[in-house]
């Protein structure tokens, strides 16, 4: 048996998805698609889904024996800049999400075992903490505008992207001699005894 839902009626977060009518049945199905602005901003410091942004869930929700199983996809676009050349940038998120959501008495709560089980009221599925998990495990630690952005110039701050083959004259003589010295510091072939 299968249900569908456009979203669920008077309720205040997006992520929540009341299932009161299927718990307890299992083999019974819920399919929520909810296109939505984001509450609260998703993400790092340096990327993240911006808050009033849209997002959308899609996720098939299970009535198993000890709980609901979860699965489905979060889509949004992340902004955000790049940690090199500091230009914004955004990013598609398109993340798995997936997970057992067990009732309060399924003998053995989601601290009992490791990934992907949380617990659940027994009435509404609260995907937020979810969601946020998988956005930001999918967020690159350090955004790039590009994987080979060659970042600032050191001397002078532009962005070297746009000025191929930006270059500083040196002109103090020291730079040279500092050269010279660290090529008689390279090491010679190691001796293997
Ligand atoms: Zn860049
Ligand atoms: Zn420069």
């Amino acid at each position: 048996m299968e249900e569908r839902v456009a979203h669920t009626p008077f309720n205040a977060s997006p992520f929540r998805i009341s299932l009161r009518d299927i718990v307890r049945r299992p083999g019974t199905h819920r399919e929520y698609d909810h296109d939505f602005a984001i509450p609260e901003r998703l993400g790092t410091e340096l990327i993240g889904v911006p808050q009033g942004s849209n997002a959308s869930l899609h996720v098939q929700c299970e009535v198993v024996t000890d709980g609901i199983w979860v699965n489905g996809t979060f889509t949004a676009v992340a902004e955000g800049e790049c940690g090199r050349c500091l230009e914004d940038i955004s990013l598609d998120v398109e993340v798995p999400l997936q997970g057992l959501f067990l009732y309060p008495d399924a003998g053995y709560s989601a601290g009992d075992v490791q990934e992907d089980v949380y617990d659940f009221d027994g009435d509404s599925l609260d995907l937020e903490g979810v969601v946020t998990d998988a956005v930001v495990t999918t967020l690159p630690f350090t955004p790039l505008c590009d994987p080979d952005c060659p970042g600032l110039c050191d001397q002078c701050g532009v962005r070297l992207a746009d000025n191929a083959g930006h270059a500083h004259e040196i002109l103090d003589p020291r730079w040279s001699l500092l050269a010279s010295v660290k090529d008689d510091l390279v090491p010679s072939d190691k001796e293997e005894s």
